[in-house]
């Protein structure tokens, strides 16, 4: 099995975190009569332009509720990319990060796909510019090619295959099967945590979630000690050490479906926190509780809060119905390219629903698939 070869910085030529002018677009706190203002008129907008919101479990819990409340879904990458290509509307407001945008341009080219603020993007885009991945790729011409849907579309066009946290162990595995040696990017933990589940021969870029990427072992370790009768949800961008205390290991909507299914009265979650938004709603009663990304082990805090999510606001889905501003735009050219990655990973989950099931470790009861 090969070994990760490839390393790349994700900071910039002056040393500055990607994540600093994420922080100053984030929008200031509403009252509740500006929300309910503004959650008026991005009804009235989405109505008149016939238009549908489809949002990730990430963004502002307003921004949730009024995806559902106007027909729209608050759901994960895969879920989203399905929705948005099949919806009738010929107007996408997407919610959440840049490279969800792209993927719903690319596969209904035909639509107009809008986004609260086209700033948002991800740590796992940055950090994997195309140009070097490509490089990565003519260094390596023997490996079928498979990136995460956290990538531009640029990278996608590079790709054989595009996969989400829900869907990679099964695509990973199917392609090992077939006897297919695998280079993958850009998130190493997802790529070393799919390495030892299939036993795949995968040649792993060198990219991380910075959320995911903070969460402690060794404090999670002293969490559980606390809550011995909790289940552990762990997403799997998330460190080998954090992984491997988890109950379920999978994408937010497997985590979701494990709250919502789960025996267990407690839960402590190893995501993005406002994924808790979802889970009280759908599972009231039961309590959650955040995975620990501070402690003795850590080299500095986070708060369990993607920046790049957090910029996507009410004021935003006004402002880019009202005046057409944040609209996605490919490359046609790449877009045709990397629509083959996408719906080769659409079809593939079309034609093996069993392929979505969570990693669920040992035996826990009333957790199926996703
Ligand atoms: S939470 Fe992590 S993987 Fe998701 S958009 Fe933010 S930086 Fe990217």
């Amino acid at each position: 099995m090969s070994d990760t070869v490839y390393e790349y910085t994700r900071q910039d030529a002056q040393g500055q975190s990607c994540t600093l002018s994420a922080w100053a677009k984030v929008p200031a706190p509403l009252t509740p009569s500006q929300r309910d203002a503004l959650k008026a008129r991005a009804r009235e907008l989405l109505a008149a332009r016939n238009a549908v919101l489809v949002a990730h479990y990430y963004v502002e819990g307003e921004l949730q509720d009024l995806a559902l409340e106007t027909g729209g879904i608050v759901a994960d990458s895969l879920e989203m990319a399905r929705f948005g290509r099949d919806h009738a509307s010929q107007t996408l407001v997407v919610a959440g990060v840049r490279f969800m945008g792209e993927s719903a341009k690319i596969l209904s080219p035909g639509k107009t796909v809008l986004m609260p603020d086209l700033d948002a993007t991800c740590s796992l885009d940055l950090g994997c510019p195309a140009d070097d991945f490509a490089a990565f790729c003519d260094a390596h011409p023997d490996r079928t090619v498979v990136v995460y849907a956290n990538t531009s579309a640029a990278v996608k066009a590079r790709a054989d295959w595009m996969v989400t946290s829900s869907c990679a162990l099964g695509i990973v595995n199917h392609l090992k099967d077939q006897g297919q040696k695998i280079l993958w990017a850009p998130d190493r933990h997802l790529g070393r945590y799919i390495q030892r589940e299939t036993g795949a021969d995968m040649l792993l870029w060198q990219g991380d979630c910075i959320v995911h990427n903070e969460f402690k072992g060794v404090e999670l370790q002293l969490l559980k000690a606390q809550h011995p009768n909790a289940m552990v949800l762990v997403h799997p961008e998330s460190p080998e050490s954090v992984v491997a205390l988890a109950d379920v290991v999978g994408s937010t909507s497997q985590m979701l479906s494990a709250v919502i299914n789960g025996s267990a009265q407690e839960y402590i979650v190893a995501t993005d926190n406002l994924i808790m938004h979802r889970m009280r709603q759908l599972a009231p009663g039961k309590t959650l509780i955040e995975a620990p990304t501070a402690g003795n082990s850590a080299t500095c805090k986070s708060c369990a809060h993607c920046p790049w999510m957090a910029m996507n606001g009410l004021q935003g889905v006004v402002d880019c119905l009202e005046s057409g501003s944040g609209e996605i735009h490919v490359d046609p050219v790449i877009g045709q390219k990397a629509h083959g990655c996408i719906d080769r990973m659409l079809a593939y989950v079309a034609a093996h629903p069993a392929a979505l099931a969570p990693k669920v470790q040992g035996m826990v009861k009333g957790i199926g698939a996703a």
